[in-house]
């Protein structure tokens, strides 16, 4: 493998002819996978990406690293993500995931008090370091936030976010460097299956013959899914950020904590040292991924401006630097399906991510490698994330949720 100045692989164009795993997007939860993978001894690993790494919702990712959930299956793969965010050098050692350990703070409204030390006790109950804080201990944490409309709020103290790019290249040198081939500018246009197995995946640039092929198309996963006459009813949505600058008022010294604030569905963090990134969910509705608007509309500005100030009121006059838009694909219950279709062995997918599975990625990434070695995913049990939880009538939902209506996602 080719590598960069910087010691990234250099991708390559034409694609073996067989591999023992396939990997189908070059998004964080397929280098992630291909990682694991490759760091179990699977040798002929390839990753086949239409555009380029990042060119989907990782390249645009907001990459919050919280354990909050009103669940303890997302808790859990935060857990053990965590692990490896903060340990990435040992774990992963190529490039930097530029993991950044802020704190964070689940703002709820008084009403979902008793959901939130629900939350918060499930999640200290397997090992999460958070705890319920007064709106007083709340301004001690985060003296830019306002709190006379709080009464509790959850803190995380080794929280934060990452540099959702850093951590695609990472894996994917990793992986590349153990020898998976990483083919851009290769769109798989099918996923093979003879009888009732995977047997290859065509691609753009010629068939590769293959029993298991792992798919993680972010936005797009439902073209392939669809031609297997697989309908889980995805949606791809459009979901906008915006980087405003951080007032002359504000200690320019500190980067403030991650916040998701669950009463003006928005959540933010620090872009860089000087900027504050936010996105507010308004629920977009399908959107077709190959033609969709990358930058904000001019009216999300404003509303970006006043969920921030809402909450960091010297905000109030922010100036607008920058922001854009990308896809996530949307599962009918907003919660991600990571499964082995039934029917189909050696066909794994990662898909309906639901806007959430940035910081989830690098534990994906073990599980799924561990149900292809070893027969089953043993870090963290993903039944509740299996396929047919729709076709059951059984879909996700949460007992302690703070969602108001259906559209929330990320900042659920
Ligand atoms: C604005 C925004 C903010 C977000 N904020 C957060 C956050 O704060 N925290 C968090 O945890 N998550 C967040 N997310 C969600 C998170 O980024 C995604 O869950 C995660 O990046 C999904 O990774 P992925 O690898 O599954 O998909 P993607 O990154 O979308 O990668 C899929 C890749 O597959 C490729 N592909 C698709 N079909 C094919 C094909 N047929 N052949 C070859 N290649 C193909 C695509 O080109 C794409 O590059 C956010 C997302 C967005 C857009």
């Amino acid at each position: 493998m080719d590598r960069s100045a910087n010691g990234l692989p250099v991708p390559q164009s034409v694609p073996p002819r067989t591999a023992e795993v396939v990997v189908i997007g070059g998004g964080v939860i397929g280098a992630s996978t291909a990682f694991q993978l490759a760091k179990r001894g699977v040798r002929d690993i390839v990753l086949l990406e239409r555009r380029r790494l990042g060119a989907g919702a990782t390249g645009k990712s907001g990459a919050l690293v919280r354990a909050h959930y009103a669940n303890v299956h997302e808790s859990r793969l935060t857990l053990e993500s965590l692990r490896i965010f903060r340990n990435w050098d040992e774990e992963v050692g190529a490039g930097s995931c530029g993991f950044e350990a802020t704190g964070f703070v689940q703002v709820v409204s008084p009403a979902d008090e008793a959901k939130l030390r629900a939350n918060v006790a499930a999640q200290q109950a397997i090992g999460i370091e958070t705890s319920v804080v007064s709106a007083d201990e709340v301004r001690e944490i985060e003296p830019l936030m306002r709190t006379d409309d709080l009464t509790y709020a959850a803190f995380e103290p080794n929280s934060g976010y990452a540099d959702p790019n850093g951590t695609l290249y990472g894996f994917a040198a990793a992986a590349a460097a153990r020898g998976a081939a990483i083919c851009t500018e290769t769109e798989a246009t099918a996923i093979l299956v003879a009888g009732d197995r995977v047997v290859g995946v065509e691609t753009s640039a010629g068939r590769i013959a293959t029993g298991t092929v792992v798919l993680a198309g972010g936005a797009w996963a439902d073209r392939l899914l669809l031609l297997l006459g697989l309908d889980f009813g995805l949606t791809p949505e459009r979901v906008q950020v915006v980087i405003f600058r951080w007032p002359a008022e504000i200690d320019q010294r500190r980067r403030h904590r991650v916040v998701i604030d669950a009463t003006r569905s928005s959540w933010f963090r620090p872009e860089g040292f000087n900027s504050t990134l936010i996105g507010v969910e308004l629920g977009a509705g399908r959107t077709e991924p190959d033609w969709f608007q990358e930058t904000p509309d001019a009216g999300q500005i404003d509303v970006a401006r006043t969920a921030l100030a809402a909450r960091f009121p010297d905000f109030a006059g922010a100036t607008m630097r920058g922001g854009w838009a990308g896809m996530i694909m949307v599962s009918p219950d907003s919660h991600p399906i990571i499964d082995q279709i039934p029917g189909i062995p050696g066909l794994f997918v990662m898909t309906g991510d639901s806007g959430i599975s940035f910081k989830t990625s690098p534990a994906i990434g073990i599980c799924l490698a561990e149900w292809i070695t070893d027969g089953a995913p043993k870090l963290v049990d993903l039944t509740p994330f299996r396929s047919t939880r729709f076709a059951e009538g059984r879909p996700w939902e949460d007992e302690h949720s703070y969602k108001k209506d259906s559209l929330l996602t990320i900042s659920r």
